[in-house]
């Protein structure tokens, strides 16, 4: 059952998790969601068993480079908000990750960008903060391109980090790199973070992510797992939640509404067998932006209801209610008591 390009410790399994395999000991990569936790836990290992190691993974890269596709592909499920337009994903969010001998917590940290309004400043700071907090970085780019000024800027930002740190340099799309200039990209890159070490991926066709995990695994430290396998799904299906009511509001609306829009959570019920029933509002900035949100009859608003639903139901696996408001709320990003009221501080 192995797929096309992975060799090794993983296949895919039915719903299209990786599966390591090793020996006769099978476990389904689980997600946070324990609804969809189907993994038959470790029945024997061939080999000596290997210390528990866990541990903090920041992903950092500039937008559009891959982050969330790798970070789904690892945990197999729709976690972080996947977009062709940049800046979706605006917090930091969790994705978790346990195995039989590891658990690893990633951190989506936002693109650092040029700070312009107070969100792009605590946006900066806390990528800041996830670097300096972990204990491995994978800084993703884009190997079909040339390094830019965003990729340095980046980089600089990794060069700064206490040495005890692994930085690992994640070659993404190297699937639509033309293999004649694959080593002068990964030169030019590599000289940007002397002190990392190169892997060549492709996050949608999973190629080295087998590889990626096992040397990720060894920078982490030896410890028990950080998260009770449990406890991790509510306020983190929230979170998430709300980034897919995002991307769905901004692929609906284009460049209408810019990027003044945010999503808060009201409700968020379990109803058992019927599912959940989610109540969240939309804040643009403008009346005249609530009235294209809204749309003729209602319609913009129902259509973006009905993506984020799909989304949320794909990720959750489960049945979701989901109802949607829209209100005005003037200069939030540059108002600190609503950013820290929408959890950007
Ligand atoms: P992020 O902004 O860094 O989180 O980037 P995304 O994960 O949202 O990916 C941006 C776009 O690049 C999406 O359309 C992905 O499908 C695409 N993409 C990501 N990884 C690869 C890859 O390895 N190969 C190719 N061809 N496209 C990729
Ligand atoms: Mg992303």
């Amino acid at each position: 059952m192995h797929s096309g390009s992975i060799r090794g410790r993983f296949a895919n399994d039915a719903e299209n998790r990786l599966v390591p395999v090793r020996g006769n000991a099978t476990a389904v990569i689980q997600s946070s969601n324990p609804k969809t936790w189907s993994f038959d836990r470790m029945k024997a290992m061939d080999t000596p068993a290997s210390p528990y190691r866990s541990g903090f993974v920041a992903v950092m890269g500039k937008p559009n480079v891959g982050k969330s596709t790798l970070v789904n592909a690892l945990l197999g499920q729709k976690i972080a908000a996947v977009s062709p337009k940049p800046q979706t994903t605006r917090r930091r969010q969790l994705g978790i990750l346990t195995l039989d001998n590891a658990q690893l917590i990633f951190v989506d940290t936002p693109g650092v960008h040029q700070p312009r309004y107070k969100l792009g400043e605590s946006m900066v700071k806390s990528a800041t903060e996830a670097l300096s907090d972990c204990d491995v970085v994978l800084m993703v780019v884009d190997v079909s391109q040339p390094p830019d000024e965003a990729d340095r800027r980046l980089a600089a930002l990794v060069n700064e980090i206490r040495s005890r740190t692994r930085v690992l340099l994640l070659l993404n799309m190297i699937d639509k790199t033309n293999p004649s200039s694959l080593a002068d990209r990964t030169q030019a890159f590599q000289e940007l973070i002397p002190r990392a070490q190169p892997i060549a991926i492709s996050a949608t066709r999973r190629d080295g992510l087998d590889y990626l995990l096992k040397t990720l695994i060894e920078g982490l430290p030896v410890s028990p797992p950080l998260y009770p396998e449990a406890q991790v799904t509510d306020h983190y299906e929230r979170e998430i939640a709300s980034d897919l009511i995002r991307e769905a509001a901004l692929n609906n609306l284009y460049d209408e509404v810019p990027h003044g829009i945010a999503v808060r959570i009201d409700q968020y019920l379990e109803r058992g067998e019927h599912g959940a029933y989610i109540e969240a509002t939309l804040f643009v900035e403008r009346e005249s932006h609530k009235a294209i949100v809204i749309g003729q009859g209602g319609s913009m608003l129902k259509q973006i209801g009905s993506d984020a639903r799909k989304q949320i139901e794909e990720m959750s696996n489960r049945k979701v209610y989901l109802d949607l408001k829209v209100k005005v709320r003037k200069n939030w990003r540059d108002d600190a008591k609503s950013l820290k009221w929408f959890g950007y501080e």
